[in-house]
């Protein structure tokens, strides 16, 4: 995922715009800071390829000083006038930022008014009702500040899976400038791709376990551990000897928690297993290893003082009589009884994919042309891509009126005129209305190739209600599938009260497929209601819900989350390749 370097370079160009704005610098430079960091943000190629190839400083929004701060960037991995914007701030400003509904603004008001400089002190401010006296505060939103900082708290301390892979990056990358690391291989939470990571495991095979070869290699675990605690981006130590280091780094994103242990190749495998987990599934492995009389550590499978098994994962399964796991498997739903079995599923992978459900263009709230979408999506070797802008009712996001849709859909009939190697899908993501109807009517739905149906009001009513919006939406026979059937965003928003088994049930019923959205802030559907669907045999639709050409490549963080619900090929609509798919859409249709 070498991309994630360009979301690290967004974010603190994002981050200096924060702090302008906290600051009350001039208005023209923070925009054009914001800018920059949507422009870098949405660049699919990486920042450091275009800067080498020269092609950098021709695309429209770098500027010079821009072109400067990304070099600077590129050579030292910091920017001097993003660390001296930090500077001119109190550290913990930063941390209000990160409170939903807070940005910069309000920050700026806190501390000039209140002088509030962290959660602590505006908790203490809502308390005494000082916040809801403020200029362009008020009770109403004094309360939302606070179920912010609730929703904080709650999450605090789990990181997304996209900003985890991205931290496992930095620290792989770094690690690789020593020689003597044989692997490097994230484990945990991470390998197993839950939707949030506490803290990042990493694993090193150090060198050979032979004194000769250690020396060869120059280096022994404790200079490895050494090498990673001294690294540039660590910010405090937190344990460090023998053969595991543990620090708190600092990424682009939030600061992680990071251990890095070294391991001996002849115990890598049980390592691995082990630091991988989840704990529900090793407490199991260790019976069925004890009911056999043998003993499971991380060091190997052993009998007696013999070691049967070690170096490789698939060894250990293989002695305690499993098929391999997929570390993606790996929580005790089930597997362990299949892989006893033989009988696992042969889960869907990235290459199955064969094109794009969601997507958004410059007509609504995206930042590329349904051309530039159209190659993006050819680039990464898809045989079609679905162009779902915005309906009328979601204003925020320029929603299309039916007759922009209209002129919309001609105008992808004649871009495919014209494309090869790509055949565009013409879609709409169609708000689903309070009472359950759709923003658009049938007839202009009936034009479309896919229609994804999404809720984006009203995520707060209660149960009855907004199970019957979705379910009601099912039954219209232009609807491919959900978008987003819950409506989560991790760290930010809860799911609606949806009655998931209702939904599913109600999906199989109207051949309706529900979507995975990959953005890694969404996962929605999330693995375990996946393999419900899965289970009921209903289709799950993968989408990006890209907003420009660099999220597209945020498919993987969809597939890992279908897999993990125990999705194959056959479960996912997308990767049928594109006359099957067409029949398939016809299915539903009158
Ligand atoms: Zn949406
Ligand atoms: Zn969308």
């Amino acid at each position: 995922m070498r991309v994630m370097s360009n979301a690290a370079l967004s974010a603190i160009f994002e981050r200096m715009a924060d702090v302008m704005e906290i600051l009350g610098e001039d208005r023209f430079r923070i925009n054009s800071y914001r800018k920059v960091a949507r422009v870098i943000g949405e660049m699919p190629t990486d920042v450091g390829v275009l800067l080498e190839s020269g092609q950098l400083a021709d695309t429209p929004g770098i500027g010079k000083s821009t072109l400067a701060k990304v070099e600077e960037f590129v050579r030292t991995g910091t920017i001097t006038a993003h660390q001296e914007l930090l500077a001119r701030i109190p550290p913990s400003l930063l941390e209000l930022l990160r409170i939903p509904g807070v940005g910069p603004k309000s920050v700026k008001t806190l501390y000039l008014d209140l002088r509030i400089r962290g959660i602590p002190e505006l908790k203490q401010a809502l308390d005494d009702s000082l916040v809801q006296t403020l200029p362009g505060f008020g009770e109403k939103k004094a309360a939302a500040i606070r179920r912010g900082i609730e929703f904080l708290e709650k999450a605090s301390g789990r990181i997304r899976l996209d900003q985890a892979f991205a931290a496992a990056q930095l620290v792989i990358d770094y690690l690789r400038q020593l020689a003597g690391f044989e692997r490097i291989q994230p484990a945990g939470s991470l390998r197993r791709c839950v939707e949030t990571i506490g803290d990042v495991d990493i694993l090193v095979c150090g060198g050979k376990a032979t004194p000769p070869d250690a020396a060869a290699d120059g280096q022994t675990p404790e200079q490895m551990i050494e090498f990673f605690t001294q690294a540039p981006f660590v910010e405090r130590v937190l344990g460090a000897g023998g053969t595991k280091g543990s620090a708190i780094i600092r990424t682009q994103g939030p600061v992680v928690q990071v251990d890095v242990r070294v391991v001996p190749p002849e115990s890598f495998g049980a390592a691995l297993q082990y630091f991988s987990g989840s704990k529900a599934h090793n407490v199991r492995l260790r019976e069925i290893a004890v009911k056999a009389g043998l003993k499971l550590n991380e060091y190997g499978l052993f009998e007696g003082q013999a070691m049967l098994a070690g170096a490789a994962e698939e060894e250990i399964y293989a002695k305690l009589g499993l098929d391999f796991i997929d570390p993606l498997l790996r929580e005790d739903r089930g597997e362990i009884e299949e892989a006893r079995k033989h009988t696992l599923p042969r889960l869907v992978r990235l290459a199955d994919i064969r094109g794009d459900f969601h997507a958004h263009t410059t007509a609504t709230d995206g930042s590329a042309t349904i051309e530039e979408m159209a190659q993006a999506a050819r680039e990464r070797g898809y045989d079609y891509l679905g162009i779902t802008d915005h309906s009328q009712s979601t204003v925020i996001a320029n929603g299309q009126s039916p007759q922009r849709l209209a002129r919309q859909i001609e105008q992808i009939h004649r871009i495919n005129g014209r494309l090869k190697g790509i055949t565009l899908l013409a879609g709409a993501e169609v708000d689903i209305l309070a009472d359950g109807t759709l923003d658009f009517e049938d007839e202009l739905l009936a034009d479309l190739d896919i229609v994804v149906a999404s809720v984006h009001s009203a995520l707060g009513a209660p149960r009855e209600r907004v199970t019957m919006r979705t379910l009601k939406a099912m039954d219209n026979p232009y609807v491919t599938c959900i978008g987003h059937p819950t409506g989560r965003v991790i760290g930010h928003r809860d799911a609606m009260d949806l009655d998931l088994p209702a939904v599913i049930e109600h999906a199989a019923r109207t051949g309706t497929a529900l979507e995975v959205n990959a953005d890694p802030s969404r996962l929605d559907l999330k693995d375990v209601h996946c393999k419900m669907a899965v289970e009921a045999g209903v289709k799950l639709a993968l989408g990006t819900d890209a907003h420009g050409t660099g999220s597209l490549a945020l498919m993987p963080f969809g597939v890992a989350t279908a897999a993990r619900g125990w999705a194959t090929k056959g479960d996912v609509l997308n990767t049928l390749p594109l006359p099957r798919l067409r029949s398939w859409l016809k299915t539903k249709r009158p």
